[in-house]
């Protein structure tokens, strides 16, 4: 029977269905952007209370959609973590009381999971065993992904994830949140090779990745009635160092853990210079490469109902307990267990 899956674990609230034998049916997202913007950020409380008054229509806009009504549904996922405990709190307690009038599962969904298996539900998705690069606005991971659930964490970022430093470097150059996007944007007009940044942790061994320093050289570099011209300059510069330093630990990544698969996920992996430079890369290596599109690069319900379907039908599901946790390590999940 259809999943539905509830996101609402940031500034995008969005609903989805899933369905095993006739895949997605459904998917409906709206963005809190504009509420966010003229603050500069995402302000948790403002987000909070616009998930509260957009969840319910969503979720009756991706029923009509799928054309699935409430009583057909097997079971309602949901984030229950990482993420802004409020905002989480919204989506956990929509998808509990639906699920308990409903008769049925309530499936936490672990964020960063969904993200990593959003390219599941392209054509053709990634067979396991295969390296993950997630990439989004809190988590910067290399994953050595064995099967659902069998995740292996390689390296991540000591301080800034990488489209916090995309947002952060956007921020210095005046640009409009949220900069990563924008950032990307006004590189395409910068001119290679003016400036030159450094590529952080990669003239030593290992798979951490480091990105605030590139911030701070970024401010640096920048003269003080820096033109339009020069902040383009500093802005292909930025994304040149990240996108390279990306792409040498995935290499390293992928030799290590011997891997021929590479999967990239997460709003970064919208990036194009970084899906262009990953797949020459592949292409160099012999490595397939999966995205998912870039629509499920950012949040969406999407790759929540998807992972909540796959918890489900490992039969974990059954009896499951409203909780959400702003923090929890993806490593720690296990494997959805068989049904009994
Ligand atoms: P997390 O998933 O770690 O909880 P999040 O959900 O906020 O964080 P995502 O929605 O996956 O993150 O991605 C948003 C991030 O992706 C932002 O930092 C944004 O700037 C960045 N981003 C989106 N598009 C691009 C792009 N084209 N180039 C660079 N960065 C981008
Ligand atoms: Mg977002
Ligand atoms: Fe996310």
């Amino acid at each position: 029977a259809p999943i539905l899956g509830i996101e609402t674990s940031c500034d995008e609230t969005a609903a989805a269905i899933y369905c095993g034998e006739r895949g997605l049916l459904a998917h409906v997202l709206h963005s809190q952007v504009r509420l966010h913007a003229e603050y500069g950020g995402v302000v948790p409380e403002l987000a909070s209370r616009d998930h509260v008054s957009r969840i319910n229509g969503l979720i009756r806009a991706a029923l009509g959609e799928a054309g699935v009504s409430p009583a057909d549904l097997g079971g309602v996922a949901y984030t229950a973590g990482p993420g802004l405990i409020g905002a989480l709190m919204v989506g956990a307690s929509v998808a509990a009381g639906l699920a308990s009038a409903l008769g049925v599962p309530l499936i936490p969904v672990h964020h960063m999971e969904a993200h990593l298996l959003a390219p599941m539900l392209e054509d053709p998705p990634p067979r396991f065993p295969f390296l993950a690069l997630l990439v989004s606005g809190g988590h910067t991971m290399l994953v050595d992904v064995r099967g659902y659930g069998v995740y292996a964490l390689l390296g991540e970022s000591l301080d800034d994830a990488v489209g916090e430093a995309f947002d952060k470097t956007a921020k210095l150059l005046g640009l409009p949140y949220p900069g990563g996007p924008e950032l990307a944007k006004l590189a395409e007009s910068g001119r290679d090779g003016v400036f030159r940044f450094p590529r952080p942790m990669t003239d030593r061994p290992g798979l951490e990745f480091s990105f605030s320093g590139l911030k701070t050289a970024v401010l640096t570099a920048l003269p003080p009635d820096a033109d339009a011209q020069t902040r383009a300059d500093l802005a292909r510069a930025f994304e040149e160092a990240v996108t390279d330093t990306l792409v040498i630990k995935v290499e390293r990544a992928l030799q290590a853990a011997k891997l021929d698969r590479l999967v990239v996920a997460g709003g970064v992996g919208a990036n194009r210079r970084l899906r262009a430079k990953l797949a020459e890369r592949a292409r160099h290596l012999g490595v397939a490469l999966h995205f998912p599109r870039q629509a499920f690069c950012t949040d969406n319900a999407a790759m929540v109902a998807y992972a909540g379907w796959v918890r489900r039908h490992g039969g974990q599901a059954a009896g499951g307990a409203l909780f959400t946790t702003p923090r929890w390590p993806l490593d720690t999940l296990t494997p959805p267990r068989a049904a009994a």
